[in-house]
């Protein structure tokens, strides 16, 4: 295993080869704005002080570890261990980040919080957030979405946010990133695009890996206080990878700790329908950064799929993308099928309803448990409760 020595990011925001800032010079000015801001605030003890605040009141940080016992029993083997980021407010990790972007955007004395969501995951939690801290949000939303993700739509406008219905293309998430951007580029002085994950253009992987790292700084330490050393191997899913890098920061120079981001395989990795990025996609520029993702021959990002929407992004965050290429993080893919057992034997051995797309790394830990010894350990990044999938779980399986 080679050793961590390459900044990230350096200071044009770039994880090696990856990430930067792919944008037009005069979205340079306003990003750099933007992390100077950041540089600048994050580190005041009024702004520690807030954030932390409200992680501890209003999120119910620090999320705690919960051996499943009867999980582990059943496999056999290795004892895994769930760090429980579903028991935070609205249910995901995603909180932890949208809340410090809204503070961010109000220090920056910005007058409305844009971003585009596709399940409606990230527009819930930045609606939140911004109803907390006293901000207009505006969240664009593909018609095809919308009819979907009912229960999500009616919580967005409860919390007072401005839903933007797109009509335009396929009427899903690609678009609705399209459309939140125009509004964007209307007024950039004025606005803030919340970034829903590691990616987009310097300083958002930065930031808001960030602001996910309190998840890894809290496990690290549980799990030393109650096990006594550390876990043998830590997972977590990846979309773009906020909640896996949330996890993996804490633990990256513990060359101990075995590291695997589990990236959805959807209905098989020689099939189209998928969003393995690591496994499958190659070098380009998406979104205003560096990665890989899945392309065509003329670079257009490839359609993509998977059983669990909030994973199906075709690219990944640029951090990542590093840390693979350094052999520091191993990533695998899991199928929609052994994610859906994941799903229900999880529900039915602990009594815990995980989100769809923390059920791949469930799926992971569960492939990977019976080839190890029982006193090993793996612990895994339970990134959102399922009660948005329930539904669609219990029609799919007959229910
Ligand atoms: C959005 C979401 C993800 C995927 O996003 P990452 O940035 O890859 O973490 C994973 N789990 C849950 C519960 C989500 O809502």
């Amino acid at each position: 295993m080679k050793k961590n020595t390459i900044p990230m990011p350096d200071d044009k925001g770039y994880f090696g080869e990856y990430g930067g800032q792919i944008i037009p010079p005069e979205l340079v000015v306003i990003m750099d704005e933007i992390k100077d801001a950041y540089l600048e605030i994050s580190q005041t003890q009024a702004f520690q002080d807030e954030l932390n605040d409200l992680y501890t009141h209003y999120v119910g940080r620090p999320s705690p570890i919960f051996y499943a016992k009867r999980l582990s029993e059943k496999i056999g083997g290795a004892k895994i261990f769930l760090k429980r980021e579903d028991l935070n407010h609205t249910g995901a990790h995603k909180i932890n980040h949208c809340l410090g972007e809204a503070l961010l955007a109000k220090h920056m004395g910005k007058t409305k919080v844009i971003a585009e969501t596709g399940a409606g995951q990230h527009g819930v939690a930045l609606a939140t957030a911004c109803a907390l801290v006293g901000l207009d949000c505006e969240i664009h939303m593909g018609e095809v979405d919308i009819a979907k993700e009912h229960p999500n739509v009616t919580k967005m406008k409860i919390l007072g946010c401005t839903l933007v219905p797109v009509s335009r293309g396929t009427k899903t998430l690609k678009d609705a990133v399209d459309s939140a951007f125009e509004e964007y580029l209307k007024d950039p002085v004025n606005f803030i695009y919340a970034i829903g994950s590691v990616v987009g253009p310097h300083p958002f992987p930065m930031m808001v890996r960030d602001f996910q790292s309190i998840v890894g700084k809290e496990a690290r330490q549980q799990f030393l206080e109650a096990q006594g050393k550390l876990p043998d191997v830590i997972t977590a899913c990846v979309g773009g990878g906020s909640n896996a890098i949330g996890l993996f920061t804490a633990f990256l120079d513990d060359e101990t700790v075995k590291i695997v981001g589990v990236e959805p395989a959807g209905k098989g990795l020689d099939t189209p329908f998928h969003a393995a990025t690591m496994s499958k996609g190659s070098k380009g520029a998406l979104h205003g950064f560096e990665c890989y993702n899945l392309q065509d021959e003329s670079g257009e990002p490839l359609p993509v799929y998977s059983i669990a929407s909030g994973l199906d992004y075709p690219g990944v965050g640029p951090q990542h993308c590093l840390l693979k290429d350094l052999g520091r993080v191993d990533y695998v893919a899991v199928n929609d099928d052994d994610c859906v057992d994941a799903f229900m034997t999880l529900s039915r051995v602990e009594g815990i309803i995980p989100a769809l797309e923390s059920a791949h790394a469930v799926a992971y830990a569960m492939q990977i448990a019976d080839e190890m010894t029982a006193d090993q350990s793996i612990l895994v990044n339970l990134s959102g409760r399922g009660d948005k999938d329930a539904e669609f779980i219990a029609d799919k399986l007959g229910l």
